[in-house]
C-alpha cells in the first residue's frame, strides 16, 4: 500500500505550495543517496518523497490525489513512476534554478554517465488477490507465492562463465550506441549488436546455468497486509518485489489488485455500509429493541414506535475504517422493512383477521381488500 503523500512529507492536508516544497527539500536532504551510501531504505524512502512531491506538487495531479487517493491517480496514468534515482534527479534537478548540487547544499550532485544508458529497473508485476467481503472491511494478512526471475547466482547475473570476460561490441566498439547518417541528419540510436550495453559474450563463454541470460526463476514469499477498509480494484504496491532488472539495477514493484466478492447481507459504499434487515411487523409498530448485524458484530438498536417500513437508521462509526483517514470509521445504515410471514399458525391468522376487522378494511374469504380502495379515493 503507498504511504498517504501528505504523511510522507509531513505537512498537512491544506499545506500550501511553498509548504511542500520546504517539506520535499527537507526529506530529500535527510535520504539523498550520496549522503546515504549502500543503503537502500534511504534510497526507498527518497523515491517516496519524490513521488509525493510530484503529485502534490501539480495542482492537477493533487486534485485528483485529494478526491481519489492513489488507485486515482494510477487510473488517469498519473502515477509518479521514477523507474530509478536517475529520472527524479532529470525531474527535480534544476528545480531552483541552480542545479541539484545547489539544492543540496553542494557536494557535487550526482554524476550522470553519458552516452551508454544506465542498466535497466526490473518490470512490474501484477498478481490478483482474492478477498472475502469480510478481509477487506476488516483487514487482513496474506501469506502470497510470487513467481518471478532474479539474478543467476552463478554468474551474478553477469551470463559469463567463470573466468570469462564479455569482449566490447564490435558494432558499435564498446559505445552501446550507433551513429546513422540520413541524408545530412546524423541520428544517435541504442546499438541494435549489444542492446546498449558495448559489450558481447561468446556463445561458449555463456554460464551454463542460465544459459548467458543472467537470470533464473524463483518463488518469494511475500506478507501481504491489507489495511481495513480495502475495496475491489485497489492496488497495493510492494516495491521491488517485481522482475529482475539488468545486473546493478533494482527489480521492478510488485501490484496487488484486490478482488473483492459481495456479501449476502452487507453494502459497501466507501467506508459506509448498507444492510436491510426484516423486522416483525408487531416491532414495527409497537416499537422494540432488536439485535442487528455489522461487520464488527452485533449492535443492539431500538426500533421506534411507529416505524414505517423502509425507513433507514444510521449508525455512526459502525461502518468501516476510512482508508485515508486512519483511526476514523463510515456509518452503518440499516434499512428496516416489515417482515411479513409465508406461513402462518391458526392463532396468528385468527389475531391477523381480528386486527384487520378493527381496522375496518372488511377481508373476504379469498383474502380481497375491499376497503383499501376507498381509502385511496378519499
Ligand atoms: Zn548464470
Ligand atoms: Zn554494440
Amino acid at each position: 500500500m503507498p504511504r498517504d503523500y501528505y504523511e510522507v512529507l509531513g505537512v498537512q492536508k491544506d499545506a500550501d505550495a511553498p509548504t511542500i516544497k520546504k517539506a520535499f527539500k527537507k526529506a530529500a536532504r535527510k535520504f539523498h543517496p550520496d549522503l546515504n551510501p549502500d543503503n537502500p531504505e534511504a534510497e526507498v524512502s527518497f523515491k517516496e518523497a519524490s513521488e509525493a512531491y510530484d503529485v502534490l506538487s501539480k495542482p492537477e495531479k493533487r486534485k485528483v490525489y485529494d478526491q481519489y487517493g492513489h488507485e486515482g491517480l494510477h487510473g488517469r496514468g498519473f502515477d509518479p513512476n521514477f523507474t530509478d534515482i536517475n529520472d527524479i534527479f532529470s525531474a527535480f534537478g534544476d528545480m531552483f534554478g541552480g542545479g541539484f548540487s545547489d539544492f543540496f547544499g553542494g557536494g557535487g550532485g550526482r554524476s550522470r554517465s553519458r552516452g551508454r544508458r544506465s542498466p535497466k529497473r526490473g518490470a512490474d508485476l501484477e498478481m490478483v488477490v482474492p478477498l472475502s467481503f469480510m478481509e477487506a472491511a476488516l483487514g487482513v494478512t496474506k501469506q502470497l507465492e510470487i513467481p518471478r526471475h532474479t539474478h543467476c547466482e552463478t554468474c551474478d547475473g553477469g551470463g559469463l562463465k567463470d573466468g570469462a570476460k564479455a569482449v566490447s561490441c564490435g558494432t558499435c566498439a564498446g559505445h552501446g550506441q550507433v551513429i546513422q547518417a540520413q541524408g545530412f541528419l546524423r541520428i544517435r540510436t541504442t546499438c541494435p549488436a549489444c542492446q546498449g550495453q558495448g559489450k558481447t559474450v561468446d556463445p561458449g563463454d555463456q554460464c551454463e546455468d542460465c544459459g548467458g541470460g543472467g537470470r533464473k526463476r524463483e518463488t518469494i514469499e511475500i506478507e501481504a497486509r491489507i489495511p481495513p477498509g480495502t475495496y475491489g480494484g485497489l492496488q497495493i504496491r510492494h516495491p521491488g518485489k517485481g522482475e529482475v532488472g539488468e545486473p546493478g539495477a533494482p527489480h521492478g514493484d510488485l501490484y496487488l489488485t484486490l478482488d473483492v466478492q459481495s456479501h449476502e447481507v452487507f453494502k459497501r459504499d466507501g467506508a459506509d455500509v448498507y444492510v436491510t434487515v426484516p423486522v416483525p411487523y408487531a416491532i414495527m409498530a409497537l416499537g422494540g429493541e432488536i439485535c442487528i448485524p455489522t461487520v464488527h458484530g452485533e449492535e443492539p438498536m431500538t426500533v421506534k414506535q411507529g416505524t414505517a417500513s423502509g425507513d433507514v437508521i444510521k449508525l455512526r462509526g459502525k461502518g468501516t475504517d476510512e482508508l485515508r483517514a486512519r483511526g476514523t470509521r463510515g456509518d452503518h445504515h440499516v434499512r428496516l422493512v416489515v417482515d411479513v410471514p409465508t406461513e402462518l399458525s391458526e392463532e396468528e391468522e385468527d389475531l391477523l383477521r381480528k386486527l384487520a376487522e378493527i381496522q375496518s378494511v372488511g377481508v373476504t374469504e379469498k383474502g380481497f381488500w375491499k376497503g383499501l380502495f376507498e381509502k385511496f379515493t378519499i
